[in-house]
């Protein structure tokens, strides 16, 4: 077993500040945003989710997909990219929350850390040892999203890989691995296994916040609230939730975004 990681435990625990005042509690961590940033609209989006209780922003500038194959929408390929991080300037200067984005390659740290408040390592990225060293280096939180495939001495050594470089502020998010395609005959969307038993297998061994995304590991919006409920059950940290003004309009993940009525009961409840 992971040495370095198992001394974290016996640390006190380790705190993530993904605010200014530096007092950020991952307890209870609350994220939420469209899963991209789709346009000007995304100020107005910030201000709303933030007003229905988050405590942190997410939207994807650069927005990989599991599927390899470059798709383009109207200027979007695969996120709007520089424009949306452009679009993730105007947030910080008019909405008061921080921003988590993904940030892709190593080479993209600067131009990303420019507007997130918190790294987000994307599932495809998990096992990137050049993105992964080169976040070590930084002074910026660290959200590292699980591979699907991820196990669990894998998901502490990628944590381990970070830590190394001298940055303690990371925390893991679980965001469904490869499973059993169960449901796919019936929920056309669902693509993954939550992950929910690794919640308190990883509270065993380290002290390293845990994130859960109901989103992405159910693929399907009405599953979104009681994941939400099991995962806080199940000891997680925090949550980080796709959620869209009109959720069956957004570009990408339509299908497991929920609005904002649904977000705020999952919030408050
Ligand atoms: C995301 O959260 O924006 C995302 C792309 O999810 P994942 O990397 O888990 O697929
Ligand atoms: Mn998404």
């Amino acid at each position: 077993m992971n040495q370095y990681i198992k001394s974290l435990k016996d640390e006190n625990k380790l705190n993530i500040s993904i605010d200014k005042s530096n007092t950020f509690d991952w307890k209870y961590t609350k994220i939420a945003g469209p899963c991209s940033v789709e346009g000007p609209e995304i100020v107005d989006i910030a201000k709303s989710i933030k007003s229905l209780g988050a405590n942190a922003f997410r939207a994807g500038a650069y927005k990989p997909c599991t599927y390899p194959i470059l798709e383009e929408i109207n200027g979007w390929q695969e996120g709007l990219r520089e424009d949306g991080l452009e679009l993730l300037h105007e947030v910080r200067q008019e909405v008061d929350i921080p921003i988590v984005t993904e940030v892709m390659d190593a080479s993209m740290i600067a131009d990303v850390g420019a507007v997130a408040d918190v790294f987000q390592i994307g599932t495809r990225n998990f096992q990137n040892y050049t993105l992964l060293d080169a976040l070590g280096k930084t002074d910026k939180p660290v959200l590292l999203k699980r591979g699907t495939w991820g196990t669990i001495d894998e998901i502490l050594g990628a944590c381990e890989r970070i830590l190394v470089g001298g940055n303690r502020n990371i925390a893991i998010c679980l965001r469904g691995v490869v499973g059993m395609p169960s449901y796919r005959h019936v929920f056309n969307s669902i693509r993954w296994a939550p992950d929910l038993m690794m919640i308190p297998a990883l509270k065993e061994l380290t002290n390293i916040p845990i994130i859960f995304d109901p989103s992405h590991s159910t693929g399907y919006r009405n599953f979104v609230p009681s994941m939400s409920k099991a995962a806080i059950a199940a000891g997680a940290d925090g949550l980080i939730i796709e959620a869209h003004p009109t959720p069956d309009k957004s570009i990408s993940d339509a299908a497991q975004a929920i609005n904002y009525k649904t977000l705020k009961e999952i919030f408050h409840g």
